[in-house]
């Protein structure tokens, strides 16, 4: 597969450079120059196929003329080794459970792809290349997670002080090894900055080379569409008219959502839903892009005020914002919408969870002609237990009488209990 730079269509690379550039030299994103679509029997074998035997079809289509099937096995058995589940939490609602992997978090998928891909790739060359990953938490310890002791490969975690919650600076401060924890006392933003001053950095590009592994990076963005098709997959049969709801930052998640879309998988509408770092809703809701500082919220997973992947958004449609938007619909909430317990002091803050959501739409016409209306309202559930499903900062609302049926959940556990701590890290 070829790579074009968004910044220069005429600027064209393979897999490895792109994979071990991560960015293009001219600052723009590697995108694939052909989209291939999956053959029409492979939808119909959807149901019944594994999540591996997705990954091999799907991952083979993509990257078949760069690796070989059995690379290709590697690859994908290295994966996906935990499983996406789709739970139904209303009728017709759907949560596609991210959170099974090792750190919890969906970026355990890319990671692990990524760091597999960069060791086949590398295979036989002798120098080293360093990883730089800024991170507000999830990042750092998926990626850190998944590079552990990737030979020829050495990583280095930005992490703003105070920042991140304590479980996660636990997973990748006590790794070592090939994993280097670096604290900055700033903002997420600082660290972001300080890699992209790095990778800027002509001299230092010279003695080594310097790679992300944050979505930007195509091996770690395109192996998360994966979990679109196996979130289908699970769908009741036959499946109507689907929307997906995505918890958003960076966009790496949703531009691989619309990345199997263009593959073939037929997906209605997505959902851009973000906390009030809402730069993404306001252009999809008819404002010019414009990056602004990122605001600290309680799901911290999501506080981008410059995301990158937005020229990947662009880009899946040829650059037509129109057509974006028009499939796109994008929602933002602030944290007592987020969370109204924590607004009232009932509990702990940090709660977040790795996962998207798959939703069934009934009424797509309705959402098509009242594109917010008749849209989200709250899916916050005490379960019995205390059970709490549809935390998450993400949460689409749904609606008493929401004819559109777009909801969302993505966080189980007992509050208070050690799932609970586990996942909000407290
Ligand atoms: C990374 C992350 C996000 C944001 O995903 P993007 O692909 O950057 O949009 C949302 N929620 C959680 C829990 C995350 O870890």
């Amino acid at each position: 597969m070829q790579f074009y730079s968004t910044q220069n269509p005429a600027h064209r690379v393979g897999l490895k450079e792109a994979v071990i550039q991560g960015l293009a030299p001219d600052q723009g994103l590697y995108m694939p120059v052909e989209i291939p679509t999956l053959p029409a029997d492979f939808f119909q074998r959807l149901p019944s196929l594994s999540f591996a035997e997705i990954g091999q079809e799907v991952i083979g289509a993509l990257f078949g003329d760069s690796l070989s099937e059995a690379e290709i096995r590697e690859l994908v058995e290295h994966t996906l080794q935990f499983d996406a589940p789709l739970v139904e939490v209303e009728p017709g609602i759907y949560s596609l459970e991210l959170f099974h992997g090792p750190t919890l978090a969906f970026k355990d998928f890319g990671a692990r792809f990524c760091s597999k891909l960069m060791a086949l790739l590398l295979a036989g060359e002798s120098r080293k290349v360093r990883v730089l990953v800024a991170t507000s938490g999830d990042t750092g310890s998926a990626v850190a997670n998944g590079f552990y002791r990737t030979p020829g490969v050495e990583v280095v975690v930005l992490y703003p002080r105070g920042k991140v919650s304590v479980l996660q600076e636990k997973q990748f401060t006590t790794l070592g090894e090939n994993i280097v924890a670096l604290e900055v006392d700033g903002v997420f933003d600082d660290c972001q900055r300080l890699v992209k001053e790095a990778f800027l950095d002509a001299e230092l590009r010279e003695q080594m080379l310097l790679t992300s592994a944050n979505s930007i990076n195509v091996a770690r963005w395109i192996p998360q569409a994966l979990y679109y098709f196996r979130a289908f997959a699970q769908l009741p049969q036959p499946v109507g008219d689907v929307a997906f709801s995505v918890p958003s930052g960076n966009f790496g998640n949703l531009a691989a959502g619309i990345l199997a879309a263009r593959m073939g998988l037929p997906i209605r509408y997505f959902v851009a839903a973000t906390n009030v770092n809402k730069v993404v809703p306001d252009f999809l809701n008819g404002a010019d892009f414009q990056q602004v500082p990122s605001v600290q919220t309680i799901s911290n997973s999501m506080d981008v005020g410059n995301p990158s992947n937005f020229s990947r958004l662009l880009a899946l449609y040829g650059g037509d914002e129109k057509a974006l938007r028009a499939q796109v619909k994008g929602f933002y909430f602030d944290d007592p919408e987020t969370a109204p317990f924590h607004a009232a002091g009932a509990s702990g803050a940090g709660l977040y969870a790795g996962s998207t959501w798959c939703s069934r739409l009934y009424g797509g016409e309705k959402l098509h002609q009242n594109p917010i209306g008749s849209l989200p309202r709250c899916l916050f559930r005490d379960g019995p237990s205390g059970e709490i499903s549809g935390c998450g900062g993400r949460n689409l609302r749904l609606g008493a009488g929401a004819a559109g049926a777009l909801g969302s959940i993505s966080f189980r556990g007992e509050k208070g209990g050690p799932s609970w701590q586990r996942f909000c890290g407290f």
